[in-house]
């Protein structure tokens, strides 16, 4: 249970996200998304509230929060605009990384200037051959002395133009069996050999940078390797898309509620017929299937938030709500098209912008089509006969 301190901080937060979210991100979400333009002075702002070092420990210079206030933060912006959440999303992959598996030395090297949104960065684990098939990565580290040489190219990599920091996932043993033990996790800084490729122009979630990541003879100081641990680098990534899968269900639970509350108002002032669309049943069981959707898809992503902050392992439970979130999200802002009519079509309403940023989240984190299999393998090991 959360202490009465840690509720007040959330209390704290949630109210003031809400009001950001409201005065500055909604306001000037369309024109960004439209025009395609980065967001710099929203991100400014969400930088010094602290977001960018929500669950990055005190003593670091983060705010601590426990996963449930994160997701909770991470709903309120999706509410306003979902791609407010993808530059802190895969910002809170590395530093998740780091506090959990680093050496004291790199928190203390990393930690604050992450914390801060001085420094920012992600995940860089996603490459031409290998999303799904992780092991099928072909990006290598080579040892050298004290250092190590990577070659490779990463793709569709969020903050991938801004960011500075990453969370690189790199092969130092193509000869392992499972192929997975031979990834190492490196915290890898731009410089020389460590360069964007191209931007990627995307369906949604648009205003944020996702590009590739390109590696050329890129020398990393071996004191880089994450957790001092060659061959680590899966299963600590693995952890920290538990939280990412979180913060993924939370984004769909955000979008499929301002879908939904847009829709609700929508379907009451809308007149045919000489009345509201709201007084026809065929929109109110729409309207009621939508609310039963969100409500238990927010039920089950606060439980496997509930259960990381007690410090269990939930790939199940996280792996359960972002599958069912970001299925039902799809649904809702699809059925918030349909009670619009034409006004969901087209931009005088942000219905068609929630329905383009809608599909990212059964993608993100590992695709739907892959949660579907960690969940059952774990099921048939639950109930194996
Ligand atoms: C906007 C955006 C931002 C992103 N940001 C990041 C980021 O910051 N960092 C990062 O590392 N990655 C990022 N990604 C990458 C994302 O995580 C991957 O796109 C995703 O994991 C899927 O991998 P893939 O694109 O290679 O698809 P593929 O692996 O090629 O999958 C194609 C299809 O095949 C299915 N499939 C694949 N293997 C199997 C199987 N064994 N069984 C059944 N079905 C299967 C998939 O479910 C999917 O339907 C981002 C992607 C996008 C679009």
């Amino acid at each position: 249970m959360p202490t009465e301190q840690q509720l007040e901080v959330r209390s704290h937060l949630l109210s003031t996200v809400r009001d950001f979210v409201k005065h500055e991100a909604i306001p000037q979400a369309a024109e960004h998304d439209e025009n395609d333009t980065y967001p710099a002075e929203l991100i400014e702002q969400m930088a010094e509230m602290g977001l960018f070092g929500m669950t990055v420990p005190e003593e670091y210079g983060g705010l601590g929060v426990d996963v449930t206030t994160f997701a909770m933060v991470f709903e309120e912006l999706a509410k306003g605009w979902m791609s407010l959440t993808g530059p802190i999303g895969s910002h809170s992959m590395l530093t998740w990384g780091i506090t959990k598996y680093g050496t004291e030395d790199q928190k203390k090297k990393w930690l604050p200037d992450l914390a801060s949104g001085k420094k920012r960065g992600g995940l860089a684990l996603t490459e031409p051959g290998g999303g799904t098939d992780v092991a099928g990565m072909e990006t290598r580290a080579v040892k050298d002395g004290e250092e190590y040489v990577i070659n490779g190219t990463k793709q569709f990599i969020t903050n991938g133009r801004k960011g500075d920091v990453f969370l690189l996932l790199a092969k130092t043993d193509m000869n392992t069996n499972p192929p997975h033990k031979g990834i190492t996790g490196f915290i890898a800084e731009k410089g020389p050999g460590f360069t964007s490729g191209k931007d990627f122009n995307k369906l949604g979630y648009r205003g944020v940078d996702t590009t590739e990541l390109i590696f050329d003879d890129y020398r990393i100081d071996a004191e880089n390797v994450l957790g001092n641990e060659e061959g680590r680098g899966f299963y600590q990534v693995m952890d920290s898309l538990e939280t990412g899968r979180i913060n993924v269900a939370s984004r769909a639970i955000g979008v499929a509620q301002a879908a939904f509350e847009a829709a609700i108002r929508y379907a009451q002032q809308r007149e045919t017929f000489g009345r509201p669309i709201s007084t026809r049943q065929s929109i109110q069981n729409m309207l009621a299937d939508m609310a039963t959707k969100i409500h238990a898809a927010r039920l089950m992503t606060r439980d496997a938030a509930a259960k990381k902050d007690q410090g269990e392992r939930v790939d199940q439970e996280a792996g359960m709500a972002k599958l069912y979130a970001s299925e039902i999200c799809a649904e809702v802002t699809l059925d918030a098209m349909r009670i619009h009519g034409g006004a969901g079509y087209v931009k005088d309403f942000p219905i068609e912008r929630y329905y383009r940023d809608a599909p990212l989240m059964i993608i993100g984190e590992g695709t739907n089509e892959i949660q579907r299999l960690i969940i059952a393998k774990n099921l048939l090991k639950i109930y194996e006969i």
